[in-house]
């Protein structure tokens, strides 16, 4: 296989670098989004990344575009902010790109690409969380169209997104089945809930939403009616791999700021990266980083050759949060009493990097799911 990069790949690596410190650092938004930063990454173009020329896109393919979220997570450092981004591209955009019909693409896709409309996707409910399929949001058809009633909870981006994935039962038996629909902030009888107050990801807003006798045009449904669980699937296998590439990069970002406090702080006469119990913790940082940046690559050709990742996006899903977790606690104790103040971002690294195990599918269920494969 060759690892090398070409020029371009290079090239665009540094640009996005350059363009997340200069724009994306304000610490005023680290706890609340920024319109001003939505409007500058979609003027940079970042949005549409891996959508075609032909909808305005960079049609950029997904090694590239590996290369381009570990940068976004290097430079960026309000892992909130990214957050919100890989929302929109990964799972509400990308799933209209692939699978949408092409009224939905001509509606939507330019304004999501311009950043006009921010995206979100809703599955969870609040009795159906890991249990994803036992969801009670359904919808029926009514006069060419379908009505939609339910209630989803734990939306990223709930309160600024202007579109929304839903998924919904469309069959009860003799097979339940689902269907995703594309649905819009200002439909009737879609209702969005207050912000919900999380202990990171600030800048990224969540809410509940609802929806009461929500008429959904048929032009929206995503995929084939009544298989949905097939969009379901390739969501997630989407959002297992690219929201989870800024964290090799925010773990890079968080090794480099380790490496600078060994070499200064001073403790018994002599830099503290002089005692091998720190210094392996920065050792151990750099062996993730390389581990999980293979594991992402080869994601990447699997998805740029047209083939399944499924039990890949696990893998990497479920390495790259525990040891992006644990380069943040190990940076925490490295720091030690200044890393645990607010005057120090390690503290805030850390309570953005804790809800990784949690969302996209927990890693115990990453972890049944990789067993079912093998066993
Ligand atoms: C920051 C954040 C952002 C999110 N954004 C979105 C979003 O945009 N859209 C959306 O739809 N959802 C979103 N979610 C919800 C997320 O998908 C769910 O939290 C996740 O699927 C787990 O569901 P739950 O929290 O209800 O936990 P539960 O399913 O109640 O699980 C509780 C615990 O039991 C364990 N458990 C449950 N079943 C099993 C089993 N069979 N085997 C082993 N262990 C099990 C779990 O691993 C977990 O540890 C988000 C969550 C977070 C934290």
């Amino acid at each position: 296989m060759d690892f090398q990069l070409t020029k371009e790949q290079k090239q665009y690596r540094r640009e996005i670098i350059d363009f997340a410190r200069k724009n994306l650092n304000d610490e005023e938004y680290f706890e609340k989004f920024s319109e001003d930063m939505w409007k500058k990454i979609s003027d940079f173009g970042f949005l549409g990344l891996v959508i075609g020329e032909d909808y305005g896109g960079l049609g950029e393919n997904y090694l590239t575009a590996a290369v381009a979220l570990e940068a976004l997570g290097y430079g960026c450092e309000n892992n909130g902010f990214v957050f919100v981004v890989n929302n929109h591209i990964w799972v509400s955009q990308n799933l209209i790109y692939l699978y949408g019909q092409k009224e939905a693409k001509d509606k939507y896709l330019a304004d999501m690409i311009e950043g006009k409309k921010i995206g979100a996707i809703a599955i969870t409910e609040a009795d159906s969380g890991s249990d994803a399929l036992s969801m009670g949001t359904y919808a029926y058809e009514k006069d060419g169209n379908y009505l939609l009633n339910g209630s989803k909870m734990f939306i990223s981006n709930g309160p600024i997104a202007d579109v929304f994935i839903v998924f919904a039962v469309t069959q009860k038996e003799p097979v339940k089945s689902y269907t995703a629909f594309i649905v819009e902030k200002n439909f009737e009888g879609v209702y969005i809930g207050k912000d919900i107050e999380k202990m990171g990801l600030g800048a990224c807003p969540t809410s509940e939403i609802t929806f009461t006798n929500c008429i959904v045009p048929s032009e929206n449904v995503i995929g084939r009616f009544n298989e949905g669980h097939i969009i379901l699937t390739n969501a997630l296998e989407w959002e297992r791999c690219y929201e989870f590439a800024p964290h090799i990069g925010a773990m890079q970002r968080i090794m480099e700021k380790c490496i600078d406090y060994v070499n200064q702080r001073k403790q018994f006469g002599k830099p503290i990266k002089q005692y091998q119990a720190v210094s392996h913790k920065i050792s151990d940082m750099k062996i993730s980083i390389e581990m999980a940046r293979l594991m992402l690559y080869k994601i990447a050709w699997l998805k740029d050759n047209k083939r399944s990742a499924y039990s890949e996006v696990s893998m990497f899903k479920v390495f790259v949060s525990e040891n992006y977790i644990k380069t943040c606690r190990d940076a925490l104790q490295i720091f030690g009493a200044y890393g645990y103040t607010k005057e120090y971002p390690i503290e805030r690294e850390l309570r953005d990097a804790l809800s990784c195990s949690i969302y996209s599918g927990t890693n115990e269920m990453q972890r049944n799911t990789i067993f079912q494969i093998l066993a």
